[in-house]
């Protein structure tokens, strides 16, 4: 058995807001926008990346789309120190130390002229804002490979809900090209923005963190009845509208929720849910570490988190025996989405 990761205090979160930026509800505020994506939805498909979420998972691999705002960040490996952001800089908030450049960002805006000066894109913003209707051109630019294997479009983030009046009409308008949608969401917001998105969804990915709502709060930030509740009336949803497909995933982060009583207690939660449904077992990658320093932050988790094959293979079969409603699969790519439960099946 691994000891239990390490958790470091992260530095300058408290800087980041968590509360939704007043935006015109027609535009979005994006992170990435990734084609040929495999891993979120049937066939191959584009994923959305919106920026900015309300938790503050120990383990966020992707700290880009933490902040609601824009942002710049900064990549010590490209830089040559050539001093060109620290001349441009409006708000003399750039400045080489050592073998870096430091940036002050209480007094950064995100104008963006560092990142115009910067040759070797070391310095670049994180943070565009679309039209809805930007964005489903983008999206539709791969129509040709959506159409074998049914892929389509998946709204990701940061937490979708944030901007859920820009996402619904992100929806809205890939239904009206024949898209495929899918969003994934940790369900941390009001129930009524969910459901706004629910009638132009085919999936909706749903994360469950931790069971125990004093962990979740220690892991995440916020206690989880909200999210738990959620959950239950989105199942209720999909059973009395047919659709969505609800997949529930779990990540599994080895050490802080893989032990045996918290893989019981989330069985036991699926096996209350009203109907049957798919539960995809999401290993964890420290593929984000380096972006937290480019964002100007420390990374909470030092230690090594990749969970094993066995672990997840283990969680599996806890879940399939507690739960007989619940149809397991492990990894984002292996959902076998014409087996899906009858009952959730679009
Ligand atoms: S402009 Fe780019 S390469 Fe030059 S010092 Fe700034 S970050 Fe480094
Ligand atoms: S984004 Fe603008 S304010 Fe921020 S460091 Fe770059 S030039 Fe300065």
């Amino acid at each position: 058995m691994r000891p239990p990761p390490v958790l470091v205090r992260r530095t300058g979160l408290n800087r980041i807001p968590t509360e939704s930026v007043p935006r015109q509800p027609t535009k979005a505020m994006v992170f990435d926008i990734s084609r040929y994506m495999i891993e979120d939805g049937p066939g191959i498909r584009t994923n959305v990346f919106f920026k900015g979420c309300p938790l503050r998972c120990v383990w966020c691999s992707n700290p880009f789309g933490l902040s609601p705002r824009q942002e710049v960040a900064y990549n010590h490996r490209k830089c040559t120190l050539c001093g060109a952001c620290v001349g441009v800089c409006p708000e003399n908030a750039c400045s080489i130390e050592g073998d870096r450049v430091v940036t002050d960002r209480q007094r950064c805006t995100a104008c963006g002229k560092c990142a115009g000066a910067c040759l070797t894109h070391a310095r670049v913003i994180v943070g565009t804002e679309y039209s809805p209707l930007e964005i489903v051109e983008r999206v539709n630019e791969d129509a040709t490979f959506y159409r074998r294997g049914g892929g389509g479009v998946t709204l990701s983030g940061g937490e979708v809900l944030m901007q859920a009046d820009a996402a619904l009409e992100v929806l809205r308008l890939a239904r009206g090209l024949m898209l495929h949608t899918a969003i994934e969401t940790s369900a941390h917001a009001q129930w009524e923005r969910l459901e706004l998105l629910l009638p132009y969804c085919d999936i909706v990915f749903v994360d469950l963190k931790h069971v125990d709502s004093e962990r979740h709060r220690c892991l995440t930030g916020w206690s989880n009845e909200l999210i738990l509740e959620n959950i239950r009336r989105l199942v209720d949803y999909s059973a009395s509208h047919a659709s969505p497909v609800v997949v529930l995933r779990l990540p599994v982060i080895p050490g802080l929720n893989d032990d045996e009583s918290t893989m019981s207690e989330t069985a036991r939660f699926i096996a209350s849910l009203r109907t049957a449904i798919a539960v995809n077992i999401l290993p964890y990658h420290n593929l984000g570490i380096t972006k937290y320093e480019m964002v100007g932050l420390e990374s909470t988790i030092d230690g090594d988190l990749d969970a094993d094959a066995a672990g997840l293979q283990r969680y599996c079969d806890h879940i399939r025996a507690l739960a007989a409603n619940a149809v397991c699969s492990i990894g984002g790519g292996e959902i076998d989405y014409d087996r899906l439960p009858k009952s959730s099946k679009a």
